[in-house]
């Protein structure tokens, strides 16, 4: 399989490249070259397959070229084997036609697991091919941090550096963090703010000998392998629900539009997907735009469900590109506009497009806990913020007998306060970090300057740990 950039002035890739790139030169996202398309007799045959597997023969069209179907199979049984349910992405229902699937078994306990553990196996196996190593650099408000380190702790050929900012950052998301010991892993925690972090971050990157050097690299929502990952759980979910003899619904609580993305993707790849739902807290740029076309970028309001507290969805452009039907130079200037005046300017006919597919609801904080409580009255089911805006989503635009399936992507016990305050009690961490707060910790802290993180990352780099 070969990847095209969606502005269509960067290299033609194969997804290898594409995994270790990120990032298109010319500023704009990969996307495979034409969508493999699997027919109601294909579908059939994947019924009941383990998820690992599942997942393998899902992803293995893109990967084409690159990794074997047994590697990739390998890996995915690997990736999965982290996670404590035996479904690995469990279907409950809680009400007529409503569903709700958990992507959050895995050891992060949020959905960026779905992708991060296998994005890690991937990264080592094909440094190993190429006999190449990479450090991959982050910034991290919280969540994603954890993520990145859980996929990378002890991979042999990536070293992984995470900064957070100093003290603002909760005590769960910092241990879950700074407690894994691997020499592989360095968490820095940068004396400034979040958006101090990724100035860093941005800051190393733009170092061109500096980034040669150390040979930087990040694991970014952009990222076309992420996508990739998350494709399979919807054709899970699907298939347990009658399809392709029957149609289904999906809804997302969405921050980069990546998780939704995929449930495009697998549209697109054939499965009967009727309506994709966009669930949004008060920053609601896409329910904006799916509403009235106004895609235009607010402060960010901080939110109950953090993970979603975004700006502008990156992922976003995959979808316009796909709608301008693959025309790149009309996709780069509608981005580049969008950069310069906060505002993109999406032609009608794509927009109506969109909004014929694309369903989408905003909560605030008040409603998300009104949700929280009613999902744990009326159906015994504890959904953390991110989850309750998926479901109140699915809700709002469930239609009779096209199941609804609405995507859990935190555990509820990442959000403790939240859940008190809209439930009374605090959930519990489940067993795998029951002793989260007996472990020991490393981290190193360091003022936010250039110079002396870039000191703190050549250190990790040349550390050698035999
Ligand atoms: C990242 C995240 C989201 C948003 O997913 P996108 O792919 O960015 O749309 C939603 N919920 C949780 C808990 C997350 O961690």
């Amino acid at each position: 399989m070969r990847y095209v950039s969606t502005r269509g002035q960067a290299p033609v890739r194969d997804f290898s490249s594409v995994l270790l790139a990120g990032l298109a030169e010319d500023g704009g996202l990969y996307l495979p070259e034409t969508w493999p398309v699997l027919t109601a007799e294909d579908w059939r045959a994947l019924r009941g397959l383990p998820y690992p597997e599942l997942a393998a023969r899902i992803i293995a069209p893109y990967a084409e070229g690159s990794i074997s179907f047994d590697v990739l199979l390998r890996l995915c049984r690997e990736a999965y084997a982290s996670f404590d349910h035996a479904a690995i992405v469990p279907l409950t229902q809680l009400e007529d036609g409503l569903f709700v699937q958990e992507l959050f078994h895995g050891p992060t306990l949020a959905f960026k697991d779905m992708a991060m553990q296998l994005l890690g196996r991937l990264f080592d196996h094909v440094l190993e091919q190429r006999d190449e190593h990479v450090t991959i650099v982050g910034a991290t408000s919280g969540d994603t941090g954890s993520a990145a380190i859980e996929a990378c702790r002890g991979r042999a050929r990536l070293k992984v550096v995470i900064l957070h900012p100093e003290g603002r950052t909760s005590d769960v998301q910092r241990r879950q963090m700074t407690t894994v010991l691997e020499p592989n892993v360095t968490n820095l925690a940068v004396q400034g703010t979040f958006d101090d972090c990724q100035d860093l971050v941005k800051a190393m990157f733009a170092d061109a000998p500096f980034r040669q050097d150390m040979r930087l690299s990040a694991v970014n929502s952009i990222n076309w392998a992420r996508i990739a990952a998350q494709i399979p759980y919807y054709v899970y979910a699907a298939l347990a629900l009658g399809a392709p003899d029957r149609e289904v619904s999906f809804a997302v609580p969405t921050g980069n539009f990546g998780n939704v993305l995929a449930a495009w993707a697998a549209r697109r790849m054939g499965l009967p997907i009727r309506a994709l739902c966009v669930g949004s807290n008060r920053n609601d740029i896409l329910t904006r735009f799916l509403h009235d076309n106004d895609m235009s970028v607010h402060g960010v309001v901080p939110s109950l469900s953090p993970s979603m507290d975004i700006q502008v969805s990156s992922n976003f452009e995959r979808l316009l590109f796909e709608l301008l039907n693959r025309d790149a130079a009309a996709c780069a200037r509608i981005m580049t506009g969008f950069r310069q005046t906060g505002r993109m300017d999406v032609p009608d006919a794509v927009w109506r497009q969109a909004a014929g597919l694309f369903h989408g609801l905003a909560l605030d904080d008040e409603a998300t806990k009104t949700e929280i409580r009613h999902l744990n009255d009326a159906s015994l089911y504890l959904a953390d913020p991110h989850s309750a805006i998926g479901i109140a989503a699915g809700r709002m635009f469930r239609e009779p007998g096209i199941p609804m399936v609405a995507m859990a992507t935190a555990h509820p016990a990442k959000f403790p306060d939240a859940m008190e305050q809209a439930t009374g009690t605090r959930p519990a961490l489940p067993k795998r970090l029951g002793d989260l707060f007996d472990r020991p910790e490393r981290y190193e802290v360091v003022p936010a300057r250039l110079e002396a993180v870039e000191d703190k990352v050549r250190a990790a780099v040349l550390k050698n740990f035999a």
